[in-house]
């Protein structure tokens, strides 16, 4: 089937069908309450197995800038701050290093998803090249500790400390913040920059705390029991009987370490994820030979052009990504069409793209019911699309099972093994690759509350819902910016969608220090108004998300209560955010924001 072919080969009626029956069975009334947090018995599956506890005085001083975070949004925050002149900056950090999710991450085949010339952020500030089209994790980390030296962010830099209260004091107008070490510092200006998925989940069944074998989850990889590294030769799981919860990203790329060294490996799934061609490969020194100033960030918009819909001339990073969204938009004739007409051809194209993602689990699988239950039947964005060259084919080995559960996940973890359709596997290892909490309080996914003027506490104030200017400030919390992914535009590529904002928040901080304020907030007036602007943007990915298999990209199946209107992108996307937020600065009065 081409790109633009007119007779599907499949029935369309039949796929709709096929699809509801499918969400359907995985629906489940107790949405996100389906998982346990790690608190309390679970805190272990918390702790940090890369670095030794480190003992320090507690900290009673005052600073310019707090950033909280060391991962790419603090960084590139930092990095942005720095450029504009800001010195007395003080990152906060529960991990031992900079990193952020590539400190935690380190699982083997740990690798971007998207290419590393638009991934890794600050290329040309760095002179940096990765040596791979989608780097490995090692390579991202170290990235991270380049961008944190070059920037000199390790100077004022407190790892392994995690905030626990930002209280705004008004008549000193600063911040006064607490944390688990005994410090309480105060700071004019903070940026919360927690990162999206940062607190690992567990699937809520009997029986878990149960197990007496080996447990951990894959964002705290434990290499002493598995041996190897994260590229891979896990020598010690030779005589391990190994089960993998889970089958999304993170368990698609570390299932075929796991299964190329476990004696055996049971890989229990409940959705299947939509796997695509991958076809890394090594930098083309002549390729780099050619860059010009000012590519990286060319390279960005105009990945973030094609994946958001628009029009290019050319596609730069030409990867699956570009060719998904090639796939279902281009050349399809959307301009002449009405709503309901786009609607009817997205569907057809989406469901011709996701035929031949099913088509590739049927040719590389040569057992025909495994090969079937790999097929995924739901759109393409309704979870996140993987692209890999050794997933599919490892389950042709002879020493790894997948148990497909379809649609219901396991039922219930023993001190043996794990129950699924009724049968107990009994495992030496469990490795917990369910992912992370989404839509959680944010108090709880932070780990600290935010009180502002006149005590109000953030979660209070967000209690029905993202309440933002332009995602990075909301009224009542002032000299406060939040990077995170609420009412702000949406990118395939997070770090461009990082990037914007961070120099929205340079700019902002170089005003106020221009025109000598001390103290800046967000208008109620301009805050409702954005939010009205998200919320009229929204109605289509809601009507989308609704048909969609649950998973954290729709609320676990409950993508309709007005939470998620707000709480959601900025549906026209990453560009026209971009072009919004520009304009608005440019313009010069920066109305909706007022300094005093
Ligand atoms: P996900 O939330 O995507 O996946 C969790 C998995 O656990 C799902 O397959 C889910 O099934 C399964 N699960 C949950 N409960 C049960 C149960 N009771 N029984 C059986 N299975 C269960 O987490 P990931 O860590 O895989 O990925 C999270 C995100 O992190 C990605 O979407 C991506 O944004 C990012 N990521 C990025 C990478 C990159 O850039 N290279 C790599 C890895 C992750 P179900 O689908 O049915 O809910």
């Amino acid at each position: 089937m081409t790109d633009q072919a007119s007779t599907p080969t499949f029935d369309a009626e039949a796929l709709r069908a096929k699809y509801r029956e499918e969400r359907d069975k995985r629906l489940r009334s107790e949405g996100n309450a389906q998982y346990v947090g790690v608190t309390g018995e679970f805190a272990h599956f918390l702790e940090d197995p890369y670095v030794s506890p480190v003992v320090r005085e507690p900290r009673h001083d005052a600073v310019d800038v707090l950033v909280i975070g060391g991962g790419f949004a603090a960084l590139l925050t930092g990095a942005r701050l720095r450029e504009a002149g800001f010195e007395d900056i003080r990152f906060v950090e529960k991990g031992g290093d900079f990193g952020g999710t590539w400190y935690w991450n380190r699982y083997p085949g740990a690798a971007c998803d998207t290419e590393a010339y638009i991934y890794l952020p600050l290329l040309e500030e760095t002179g940096y090249v990765p040596s791979e089209k989608y780097a490995k994790a090692p390579e991202i980390l170290a990235h991270s500790r380049r961008i944190a030296e070059h920037y000199d962010l390790y100077r004022d830099a407190l790892f392994q400390t995690q905030i626990t209260e930002l209280r705004w004091h008004e008549q000193d107008e600063h911040w006064i913040v607490s944390t688990d070490r005994g410090d309480r510092f105060s700071a004019r200006f903070v940026c919360m920059a927690n990162g999206p998925l940062n607190r690992p989940k567990l699937p809520g069944v009997p029986g878990i705390e149960t197990f007496r074998g080996h447990r951990f989850h894959t964002s705290r990889w434990d290499y002493d029991y598995t041996g190897g590294n994260s590229y891979g030769n896990l020598h010690k799981l030779s005589d391990k009987r190994v089960g993998i919860i889970g089958t999304g990203a993170t368990a698609v790329q570390c299932v075929p370490h796991v299964g190329a060294t476990a004696g055996h490996l049971y890989v229990f799934q409940r959705t299947p994820s939509s796997i695509d061609v991958r076809a890394n490969r090594p930098t083309d020194p002549e390729w780099v030979s050619t860059l010009e100033p000012g590519w990286q960030r060319r390279r960005m918009e105009n990945f973030s052009t094609l994946t958001g819909g628009g029009y290019a001339e050319e596609d730069l990073v030409m990867d699956g990504w570009t060719e998904i969204i090639g796939k279902l938009l281009r050349g399809r004739g959307l301009a002449n069409q009405d709503m309901a007409g786009v609607m009817r051809t997205l569907e057809l194209a989406d469901f011709e793209k996701m035929e031949q993602i099913r088509a590739r689990a049927q040719a590389i699988v040569d057992d025909p019911d495994t090969a079937e239950a790999l097929k995924p039947y739901y759109r393409q964005f309704c979870k996140r699309p993987c692209f890999h060259d050794e997933y599919l084919q490892t389950y042709n080995r002879p020493n790894v099972s997948l148990v497909h559960t379809d649609g219901k996940g396991i039922e219930r973890i023993t001190e043996r093994g794990i129950v699924a359709n009724g049968v107990e596997y009994e495992l030496d290892c469990i490795i917990f690759a369910s992912g992370f909490e989404v839509g959680t309080p944010l108090e709880q996914r932070a780990g600290y509350e935010v009180y502002g003027e006149n005590g109000l506490a953030l979660s209070a104030k967000w209690k029905e819902g993202v309440s933002t200017l332009y995602g990075m400030q909301t009224a009542g919390f002032p000299n406060c910016f939040i990077i995170a992914l609420s009412q702000v535009g949406g990118s395939a590529n997070i770090p461009h969608v990082l990037d914007v904002q961070s120099r929205h928040i340079a700019d902002i901080m170089t005003h106020a220090r221009a025109i000598q304020s001390k103290r800046f907030d967000c208008t109620p007036e301009g805050e409702a108004a954005w939010v009205q602007q998200v919320v009229d943007a929204s109605v289509m990915s809601v009507q989308f998300l609704e048909a969609c298999t649950p998973g954290y990209y729709n609320n676990e199946g409950q993508p309709n209560g007005p939470m998620i209107r707000r709480n959601g992108a900025y549906a026209p996307g990453i560009m026209a955010f971009s072009r919004v937020v520009e304009a608005w600065r440019a313009e010069g009065s920066y109305t909706g924001v007022k300094f005093d």
